[in-house]
């Protein structure tokens, strides 16, 4: 019989941890606090730590998380921001929402990152900040976009919605630069079963906008509104499920990268291009590269095994997008067209490892 294998499933994650993720949940029921309070608290504290960095404020997504991290920065009308065209929509919305315009680089072939000296010869008078997205949980060329952030004066905001855990030497991603945004969507290495979100920063006066930012503008637990401000505040139901899930975030990240290991040995010698084999990525996805996307698509789709393609196409090629004169982007171009996500989330590859594998080198 053919098996079903999803590209994500993350039911099968939360059915790993449903005793504890039931006891928490029971417990935030109970406890009469369902807005900010103390289950909020002990997850950002927590997650925070977790990546070495001295705040992070909940909030409602990945896409407010950015928004809001551009915001606390002070990005706004008449700002543009570089960033990538190879990544999710929210990347991008984000920075229209806050009145600024997007100004898409170039990605490097390997990396699938920003390509640093794009940014560089893209800077004009107007550029405010530098918005790298660690794709796929592979770390962009951080020492390089630091140091470009430093000589021209620009904020560098990280998207880290794909990047729970990564690092480069050690030190994690979401603390390099003035702030940073994690998305805690369900399918992301860290997810909560709906939609919620986390701004990284290390700057005490950032945290305070921040926390203002996303709950009517009042500043430090007064109800007085000090800025423009919606309400966009990470539940204390999600925070309580995502601290059962948190402490297990490095082995799931391992579980990973075993797979990942699994699909370089096994893939290596076949006419695709394969992500860089890093110790500290995280691999939110595994997409290889295949001249014949959609046949590969198919012929794996035939034997039960579902793939998915980030992102096409690119959103310098999007209406929402096209506000601004902009050059072609090979790089990302070609990427779009060719770049294939096989399954990684551990619950739903390890089963079918060798069958997702045989399904792929026997092909064509
Ligand atoms: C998921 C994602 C977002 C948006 O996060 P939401 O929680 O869906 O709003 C932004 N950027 C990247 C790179 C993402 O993967």
């Amino acid at each position: 019989m053919l098996p079903s294998i999803p590209q994500a499933d993350p039911a099968r994650r939360f059915a790993r941890f449903l005793p504890a993720i039931h006891e928490a949940i029971a417990s935030c029921l109970g406890s009469g606090r369902y807005i900010l309070g103390p289950a909020v608290e002990r997850f950002e504290n927590d997650f925070a730590e977790y990546l070495g960095a001295s705040h992070c404020v909940g909030v409602a997504s990945g896409t407010d998380a950015l928004l809001l991290a551009l915001q606390a920065v002070g990005i706004g009308p008449g700002d543009e921001v570089i960033t990538v065209a190879l990544t999710a929509a929210g990347t991008a919305q984000a920075i229209l929402l806050c009145g600024a315009q997007p100004c898409f680089v170039d990605v490097d072939p390997l990396t699938r990152c920003m390509d640093p000296k794009a940014a560089v010869a893209a800077i004009t008078t107007r550029t405010a900040a530098i918005l790298p997205v660690h794709l796929y949980g592979q770390p962009a060329d951080m020492s390089a976009l630091v140091e470009i952030a430093k000589r021209y004066g620009l904020a560098l905001i990280e998207d880290c919605a794909q990047a729970h855990g990564a690092h480069i030497a050690g030190r994690k991603l979401g603390t390099f630069g003035q702030a940073a945004a994690f998305s805690l969507y369900p399918t992301k290495n860290l997810g909560a079963p709906g939609d919620a979100g986390a701004v990284i920063c290390s700057d005490p006066a950032t945290a305070t906008r921040l926390r203002a930012l996303r709950s009517y503008g009042w500043e430090d637990g007064s109800r007085i509104s000090s800025l423009t401000a919606g309400n966009s505040r990470l539940d204390a139901l999600h925070a309580t499920v995502l601290s059962v899930l948190l402490p297990h975030l490095d082995e799931h990240n391992q579980e990973r990268r075993h797979l990942a290991r699994a699909y370089f040995s096994a893939l290596q010698d076949l006419p695709f291009g394969l992500p860089p084999d890093d110790e500290g990525a995280v691999y939110h996805q595994f997409a290889l590269t295949c001249e014949k996307q959609e046949q590969l698509r198919l012929h794996l789709s035939a034997r039960g095994i579902s793939t998915a393609i980030h992102y096409t196409p690119p959103l310098h090629l999007q209406p929402a997008f096209m506000g601004k004169e902009q050059d072609a982007l090979p790089v990302t171009e070609s990427l779009a067209r060719t770049l294939l996500s096989l399954p990684i989330q551990p619950e739903v590859a390890w089963p079918h490892l060798d069958y997702i594998i045989k399904s792929i080198t026997t092909w064509g």
